[in-house]
């Protein structure tokens, strides 16, 4: 399609020179998508009626773009596509005291929306640990989860209303800033986690709590890996839900301290969990009298993380890992599979018995671990498929799934039509064609 047509949108700002459209092959994932045709930055519903349109007519596709931060292959463009960039989308931040809601356009940084709950004091809780960097509509779309959901969930669960623009031009309301409504099923939950290939997000009307007012950060290194993976479930079972429990396997550890920021050298143990409780009174000396009592003989190197400029040096820590290992292993490959927390320890056993070469990381408190597998740029491609697919298939048969939080895009496309029950793929593939009928919507992916 000549770039003209896209150049007479009425708002919009339009990218087609070849410098400007290469970073938008690449989002943080290992796939390299098609160059796109153009970069639409739209500014009005004017600007997205008439994008659908030329999509309809000039059978392009249009691929919803956040921040790009996403580690799926989501916003790379498959095939004839213009990427739409959501960034310059209109709109404010606003927080409700009384409904304890917040609205805010899909363009708003995730930061900034958890921020302005805060300075209301009240907490928006999804924290992928991306939420400096990524965008609130991309957050939604992915259906973002973070170290706290293993206490308060994913994204979907704080979604009370969605703003899309659909198959017809226009952009519809879905849903109410309510935390009761249930006229019938949520379509806009079906946008929640879509992957951008139902409609695009416009914006969202999510839900608050009060802040928690209390935050106890401990680390808890352990000369054994193996003794920190029955850990989230025996907590839980004494009545102790952290707000996080996050890890790192021997391997991880030992490399951030070796060639990690300064604060990583001091890391301590061969393995090392970072657990935070929220719960009012955690921070004392009862709470965490007892808590080392529900830890027993593991606890005994245990180390308080008091001071709030400790407590950031972690969390900052925890947060560059994957940026860390991207820049020693430029070639890695990084899954996010999920098991029942139950089956952590099996999960890991299989792991060994399958030979995979993969150091882990991640979110162990429910189960979502980061399996990277450093080497991948030297494995032959059918040998690495083959380890994907194993490991893929070892968390499935153990009650799991091929992602946690990151999702299916390109990268997972082929390994989650495989491994799904075929029913329910076809039932997507309606659902699909009921909310994008000229199949314009971020096409080629998930399904
Ligand atoms: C260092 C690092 C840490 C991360 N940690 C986490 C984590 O802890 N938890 C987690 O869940 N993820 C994590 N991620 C992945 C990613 O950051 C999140 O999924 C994030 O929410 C994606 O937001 P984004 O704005 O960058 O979306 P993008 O990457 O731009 O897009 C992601 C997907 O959403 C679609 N999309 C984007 N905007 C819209 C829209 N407005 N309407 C419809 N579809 C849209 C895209 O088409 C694509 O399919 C991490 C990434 C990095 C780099």
């Amino acid at each position: 399609m000549p770039i003209l047509p896209l150049r007479r949108l009425p708002h919009a700002e339009v990218l087609d020179d070849i410098e400007s459209l290469a970073p938008y092959r690449l989002d943080e994932s290992h796939v390299v998508g098609n160059i796109p045709m153009a970069v639409v930055k739209p500014k009005s519903r004017e600007d997205l009626r008439e994008l659908v349109r030329l999509a309809q007519s000039e059978s392009f596709g249009l691929v919803p773009r956040g921040a790009g931060t996403g580690k799926a292959g989501g916003c790379v463009p498959a095939g004839r596509a213009v990427v739409v960039d959501m960034g310059a989308w209109p709109g404010e931040i606003h927080v409700s005291n009384q409904d304890l809601t917040l609205t805010a356009p899909a363009s708003a940084w995730l930061r900034d929306v958890k921020g302005a709950a805060e300075e209301s004091n009240l907490f928006y809780p999804p924290d992928p640990n991306s939420w400096p960097l990524c965008a609130f509509g991309g957050s939604l779309a992915t259906n973002a989860g973070g170290p706290n959901a293993c206490k308060y969930g994913m994204t979907r669960h704080w979604v009370l209303a969605v703003d899309a623009l659909m198959g017809d031009g226009e952009i519809h309301s879905f849903g109410i800033g309510s935390v009761k409504a249930n006229a019938g099923p949520s379509l806009g939950q079906l946008l929640i986690g879509s992957e951008g290939i139902f409609g695009m997000i416009t914006g969202a009307t999510v839900r608050l709590i009060p802040k928690p007012s209390e935050f106890l950060t401990l680390l808890l290194p352990v000369s054994q890996f193996q003794d920190l993976l029955e850990l989230p479930g025996q907590l839980c079972a004494k009545g102790f839900l952290p707000s996080a429990f996050e890890f790192f396997d021997p391997a991880v550890l030992a490399e951030l301290r070796e060639s990690g920021p300064e604060e990583a050298r001091r890391l301590p143990g061969t393995a090392l969990a970072i657990l935070e409780f929220d719960d009012r009174g955690c921070t004392s000396g009862a709470f965490i009298a007892a808590l080392t009592e529900a830890l027993g003989p593991i606890s005994e190197h245990l180390q308080v993380a008091s001071e709030s400029r400790r407590r950031d040096q972690i969390w900052n820590l925890r947060r560059l890992t994957s940026a860390f290992l991207k820049e020693m292993h430029p070639k890695k490959v990084s899954e996010d599979i999920v098991v029942p927390r139950s089956r952590i320890p099996d999960f890991f056993e299989g792991l060994e018995k399958l030979e995979i070469p993969a150091v882990t990381y991640g979110h162990l408190g429910d189960g979502n671990l980061h399996v990277n597998l450093l080497s991948a740029g030297e494995t032959e491609p059918a040998e690495l498929e083959r380890q994907v697919m194993d490991l893929f298939k070892l968390a499935v048969s153990l009650g799991g799934t091929l992602s946690g939080e990151h999702g299916i895009g390109l990268a997972k496309r082929d390994a989650f039509l495989a491994l799904s029950d075929p029913s329910q793929i076809e039932l997507l593939r309606a659902l699909k064609r009921a909310w994008d009928p000229a199949g314009i919507f971020n096409p080629g992916k998930v399904v």
